[in-house]
């Protein structure tokens, strides 16, 4: 049994006084981390801030960090800093980083053993643009994408690891993948893992669904036999909304 994962992307949304009064008005709300886990991923200067609030079934993440430990890399955020303010997850390779901030599958890799040596839990995210879903091409696409970002990573490192299906259509735009068409393609993932790191381990693996999911969306997805959880931007901003999110969960 995977334990279903909701986590919510805020992007460059909410200031610090925003972030803090969603944490109090959610905290005593959230259901137990036994039946789901419930995180939130926020911008860097208020991650120590959102840390410290955290309540017992509230876990916080970072949405992208360097592979380095230290250096000349100015703007950068490193996996050290993190750990060190109590930062339990980081997004890595998210397809708006991939696009805009040129993030190959190469770095993605190597984010993701810094994670790792760390104590970081990475959520790494793959997924097709429609270009690629219309040629028929998105199972292919995505292999190559797990493969690459997966790169000598040991058994137990993936077993740990959060994937997130995101395709890049569905993401900001109201479209949401079908809950049929996304289970096929998470499934098609979990098959890539099982290809690489066997059945124990694709059994164990966790991997959410991201794009447009809603509180009016979410039990569809979930109630698929390979959906784990969910990756939510627009719809983790409002406390209401989250809650009604990570409680879906907790019926999976
Ligand atoms: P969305 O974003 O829920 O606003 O589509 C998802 C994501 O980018 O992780």
């Amino acid at each position: 049994m995977r334990k279903p994962i909701i986590a919510g992307n805020w992007k460059m949304f909410k200031t610090r006084d925003e972030a803090l009064q969603f944490v109090y008005n959610i905290n005593m709300k959230l259901p137990s981390t036994e039946f789901v886990d419930s995180v939130v991923c926020a911008q860097s200067p208020i991650l120590r801030d959102l840390v410290k609030r955290q309540g017992d079934n509230l876990r916080i993440g970072a949405q992208n960090m360097h592979y380095l430990d230290s250096g000349a890399y100015t703007g950068e955020v490193s996996a050290p800093l993190l750990e060190n303010i109590g930062v339990e997850y980081v997004i890595i390779g998210h397809s708006e980083r991939r696009a805009y901030f040129n993030e190959t599958d190469g770095a993605i890799n190597k984010k993701l053993h810094q994670a790792f040596r760390y104590g970081l839990k990475p959520i790494l995210c793959v997924g097709e643009s429609l270009e690629v879903r219309e040629a028929n091409d998105t199972n292919e696409f995505v292999r190559n994408q797990v493969e690459l970002d997966l790169k000598g990573l040991g058994t137990e490192q993936v077993k740990s690891l959060v994937l997130a299906y995101e395709p890049i259509w569905a993401i900001g735009t109201g479209k949401t993948a079908t809950s049929e068409m996304a289970n096929e393609t998470i499934k098609a993932i979990r098959g890539v893992v099982k290809d690489l790191y066997g059945k124990e381990t694709a059994e164990a693996i966790r991997i959410q669904y991201g794009g447009s999911v809603k509180p009016g969306n979410i039990k569809e997805l979930l109630a698929t036999s390979d959906i784990d959880g969910a990756l939510v931007g627009g719809a983790s901003l409002d406390p209401e909304s989250f809650l009604a999110l990570v409680n879906a969960g907790v019926k999976k």
